[in-house]
């Protein structure tokens, strides 16, 4: 499956910005990923952007003990950590490039909620212990719409960056 080349084309506001630091020439698939996941979430939950000045950079990291991805925001700037198979393995396993797709498209829609201040509705009306640190992360509503949308947008943006990264692997 892959994304339609009309949303492809769609650009930003210009008040948001995005960087990308990859060891592999992934860049330009990541930012149309972003574009294409951007203009998905605002249709999908009707919500609107921030008018403010807002920077997103997205970089590969090394493994991390805690997280595949981690977002992290401050005043104006999102700050976005993913762990970069390029970095670590050779592997041309294309399990190792959906995972990667879809921790990218996990914090991507962290980023969305960031942008939007979209609150999601979610898994609250599942059972859950709030006191409990592990399942309170688990069943956070923003964490259940990162993870319900994940794949859906791993395989509808995310199938040329899937594409590119295999490629350059051969
Ligand atoms: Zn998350």
């Amino acid at each position: 499956m892959s994304s339609s080349p009309k949303t492809r084309k769609k650009a930003l506001p210009s008040n948001i910005t995005v960087s990308t630091a990859f060891i592999a020439p992934i860049d330009n698939e990541v930012k149309a990923m972003f574009v294409g996941i951007f203009h998905d979430y605002l249709k999908r939950f009707k919500v609107k952007p921030t008018t403010n000045k807002t920077h997103i950079a997205i970089c590969g990291t090394r493994e991390y003990n805690e997280a595949l991805g981690v977002a992290t925001e401050a005043e104006g700037r999102i700050h976005v950590e993913v762990c970069d198979p390029s970095l670590e393995y050779d592997g041309d396993h294309l399990f190792v490039y959906i995972k990667f797709a879809e921790t990218l498209a996990h914090e991507m829609v962290h980023v969305m909620q960031a942008l939007t201040s979209h609150q999601s509705e979610g898994f609250d009306v599942v059972r859950h212990d709030k006191r409990n640190a592990k399942e309170e992360y688990f069943f956070s509503p923003a964490e259940v719409e990162a993870r319900v949308l994940e794949a859906f947008y791993a395989d509808t943006y995310g199938s040329e960056l899937m594409v590119s990264t295999t490629e350059e692997e051969e």
